[in-house]
């Protein structure tokens, strides 16, 4: 007999209302005839402790963490990942037997979906922003060979940062403050824009870079999931660039933790095309 119990993942944030992840997990579940449900919970800062408290309580098989829990989860947990160590931020709890894991699978995501175009060895990388995607996606492009790092970023002091953290793990590591348009060097085999400049709903807002110098040649990302074809995107595509877009980052986040959870490839298809549904029904 299939029992009336089910096995729990839930997302915890503040604000948490608008995150689609619910539907796109769920429809992964249902499509792999998996009996479990993917809740979205506010928890205020001062309840995070006992939030997770209550998830290992009650036998919750895992967490994502979003918006302002990424940092402050850490101290609840057994122990973290090599890679969320680095970044020293964790968007996803796995439990295995009693213990509670914190992985970090924002960068990862990303190195899935870019791995799908290109080698990340070896590659001249310009990256947008410091922030926590930013953070994410500098750890798992260095763990994966690439060849410089150029860190561009608003606040000089968390560009410089990164570049700090990154020091020892990148061939070269280059740190820029990002002032009026920056021009992307010749020979940057990746540009990705890690800011939150293009989120819906301010979608006109301009990416201040030029992509002059690399036009046709490098491949171009955002993290922007909502809308996919953010006006950066669009203009790197009307300059010959190669593009890969915030949406494929979130489905191949989700797909890594959906598979850490119940040990079972979820079918990315289903779970992008209820992403774009639930982003097309929040406009
Ligand atoms: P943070 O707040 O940690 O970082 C924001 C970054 O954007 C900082 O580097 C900040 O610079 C920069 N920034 C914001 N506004 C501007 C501006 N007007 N001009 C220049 N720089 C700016 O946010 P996160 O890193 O957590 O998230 C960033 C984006 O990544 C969000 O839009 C989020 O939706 C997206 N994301 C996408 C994921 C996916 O799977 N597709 C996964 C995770 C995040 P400064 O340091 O100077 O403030």
């Amino acid at each position: 007999m299939a029992g009336f119990r089910q096995e729990l993942v839930a997302v915890l944030g503040k604000p948490v209302e608008e995150n689609p992840t619910q539907a796109m997990i769920e429809a992964a579940f249902a499509a792999a005839r998996l009996d479990w449900r993917y809740l979205t919970i506010e928890v205020a800062p001062a309840g995070l402790g006992h939030a997770v408290r209550g998830a290992r309580a009650m036998g919750f098989r895992g967490l994502n963490l979003t918006i302002p829990h990424k940092v402050a989860v850490v101290e609840h947990l057994d122990r973290l990942s090599p890679a969320a160590t680095l970044i020293g931020a964790v968007n996803c709890v796995v439990r295995g037997g009693d213990e509670l894991v914190g992985e970090n699978t924002d960068g990862a995501g990303f190195l899935a979906a870019l791995r799908r175009r290109r080698e990340p060895a070896g590659m001249r990388c310009v990256l947008l922003g410091a922030g926590g995607a930013a953070r994410a996606i500098a750890v798992e492009l260095a763990l994966a060979g690439a060849g410089r790092i150029t860190v561009v970023n608003r606040s000089a002091e968390r560009g410089r940062e990164l570049g700090a953290l990154l020091g020892e793990h990148v061939a070269e590591v280059r740190v820029e403050q990002l002032g009026g348009r920056y021009l992307v060097p010749a020979g940057t085999d990746l540009v990705v824009n890690a800011t939150s400049i293009g989120l819906y709903p301010t979608v006109d807002a301009e990416v201040p870079v030029s992509l002059d110098e690399v036009a046709g040649r490098a491949l171009v990302a955002d993290v922007i999931p909502n809308p996919p074809e953010t006006r950066f995107l669009r203009e790197a595509a009307a300059v010959g660039c190669e593009t890969l877009d915030g949406l494929e980052m979130l489905v191949e986040q989700g797909r890594i933790g959906f598979a850490l959870w119940t040990g079972v490839e979820p079918d990315a298809g289903v779970m992008r095309d209820a992403l774009r549904r639930a982003f097309a029904a929040s406009y």
